[in-house]
């Protein structure tokens, strides 16, 4: 490519990102979102005509809906409570919304957009009929009653059932949304419909969950790491790796990581995170299990049961020493100064399974020190696949074994990475593979294909 080409690229590039700020002022997440995957897309975009005669990109940082609404529900003490609600439908051009909900008090129409958006690339990635949505609300479980957490739950699907429906729009879980949060969303959902469908995935198994969902996004991101070792002809056998978080995505990571010879040395939370340099094992990720998804209490809990280990309280683990990172806790958790911890302790690999959790700066950093860097709509799109399966299933009235769900969770995910290399490995500009442009590309193709079909819509 020229260098006249690269400037009026950098020029278009520029223009595009102005308009964004413009459109969506105060919108930091999303916007961080948008830049990544235009800086990618662009060119590739650019050199297809019917591309830019559709104005496809434009569309495509537009979301088809968004409802937001209110929630109103009492608390324990008879108190009236009012959170917001939002679903950001963002588009179903390749099959009906798919994403899921958080409740976190940290919930905005920013984050949900930037969430949104990303689910649209991540789920053409899964080569599965899935467009992309997102949606949650303000309300914070953590402090809440079980009552009170049913409560809410039914209060927001009075409004929410209006707008979903298993060929119109299916949510799932997230930050704040496991299962109790699910049986709960959904329990009202089938009430007043009065339908059993799979309009929401995450359920339980005794009622239409597919077995595997809840490991699979951790699982999938250890798959996929495991791809990319592979690519190189290497592996995660006798690797350590820096965990962030201790929810669901976090756990599956450690679970799987183990399993495949690797060694975790740190999960975290919002209060800090513990570091055992041993590594965690089949019982101390059940204790890490108990403290987080049982008890619903604060990580440093671990180092009472376990004191050879450290808690360093309201800290990030990315200081420890290791092979491999795998942010999985939320957005923006891992910046500059963290990246240059890292690289400068040596680490080789960036996987994110959260969504969004490193910053654009950190990326590049990354990328200077040529440090593989695996996007989230890349690596973490196994929970969504498997959430894809759990859909089939409801619709076929069958069960599949977890040996035939993981099974086809380690293809979608052998899938994923094959085209992050076809789209994203250029041998004359670099021997490693960017992901990045991988993924961005080999998301947007099925998409903007669709859309260019279907004329101006
Ligand atoms: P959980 O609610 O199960 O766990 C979230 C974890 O992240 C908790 O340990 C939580 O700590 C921590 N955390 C949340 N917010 C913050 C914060 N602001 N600062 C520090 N720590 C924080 O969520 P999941 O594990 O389901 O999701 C984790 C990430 O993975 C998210 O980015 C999500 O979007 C992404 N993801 C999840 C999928 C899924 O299938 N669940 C699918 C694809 C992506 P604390 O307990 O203190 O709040």
């Amino acid at each position: 490519m020229g260098k006249a080409v690269e400037v009026e690229i950098a020029n278009k590039i520029a223009v595009f990102l102005k308009m964004i700020r413009t459109n969506n002022p105060f919108q930091e997440e999303f916007f961080q979102a948008v830049k990544e995957v235009i800086t990618s897309v662009m060119p590739f975009a650019l050199e297809n005509s019917k591309y830019v005669k559709y104005k496809v990109l434009e569309r495509m940082v537009e979301p088809d809906r968004i409802v937001i609404f209110r929630v109103s529900w009492q608390d324990d003490n008879g108190e009236v409570q009012v959170n917001r609600a939002w679903r950001v439908q963002f588009n179903n051009s390749i099959g009906p919304y798919k994403g899921g909900m958080r409740f976190h008090p940290s919930v905005n129409l920013s984050i949900l957009k930037f969430l949104g958006f990303e689910q649209c690339f991540k789920n053409s990635l899964t080569g599965l009929p899935l467009g992309g949505a997102k949606g949650g609300s303000n309300f914070d479980p953590k402090h809440r009653s079980d009552a009170e957490v049913m409560r809410f739950c039914h209060a927001l699907m009075i409004e929410l059932h209006r707008h979903i429906g298993e060929n119109t729009d299916v949510p799932a879980g997230d930050i704040g949304v496991g299962g109790r949060e699910i049986g709960y969303m959904f329990g009202q959902y089938k009430r007043i419909v009065n339908k059993f469908t799979g309009t929401i995935t995450g359920k339980g198994v005794d009622f239409g969950g597919s077995l595997i969902r809840k490991e699979a996004t951790g699982y999938g991101a250890v798959y996929f790491a495991e791809n990319v070792l592979n690519f190189r002809g290497d592996s995660l056998k006798g690797k350590t790796i820096v965990v962030s978080g201790s929810g669901n995505v976090a756990i599956y990571v450690t679970e799987k990581a183990l399993n495949l010879g690797a060694q975790v040395l740190t999960l975290s939370d919002s209060s800090g995170y513990i570091y055992d340099r041993e590594g965690f094992n089949e019982e101390k990720i059940a204790a890490v299990k108990e403290i987080k998804e049982i008890k619903r209490a604060r990580i440093g809990e671990y180092v009472k049961i376990y004191p050879k280990a450290e808690f360093h309280p309201n800290k990030r683990p990315w200081e420890v020493a290791a092979d491999i990172a795998i942010p999985s806790a939320t957005q923006n958790e891992l910046d500059e100064e963290d990246a240059k911890k890292l690289i400068a302790n040596g680490v080789q690999l960036v996987c994110e399974a959260a969504n969004m959790p490193v910053t654009l700066g950190a990326i590049e950093l990354f990328n200077t020190a040529k440090v593989i860097f695996n996007p989230g709509k890349a690596a973490n799109a196994g929970g969504v696949a498997v959430s894809g399966f759990e859909q089939s299933q409801n619709s076929l009235r069958m069960t599949w074994s977890a040996e035939e769900v993981e099974d086809r969770l380690k293809n979608i995910m052998k899938d994923i990475h094959d085209t992050c290399v076809k789209f994203g490995y250029n041998k004359k500009k670099s021997d490693i593979v960017n992901y990045v442009d991988g993924a961005n590309i080999g998301g947007f193709v099925k998409i903007a294909n669709a859309m260019t079909t279907y004329g101006v819509v």
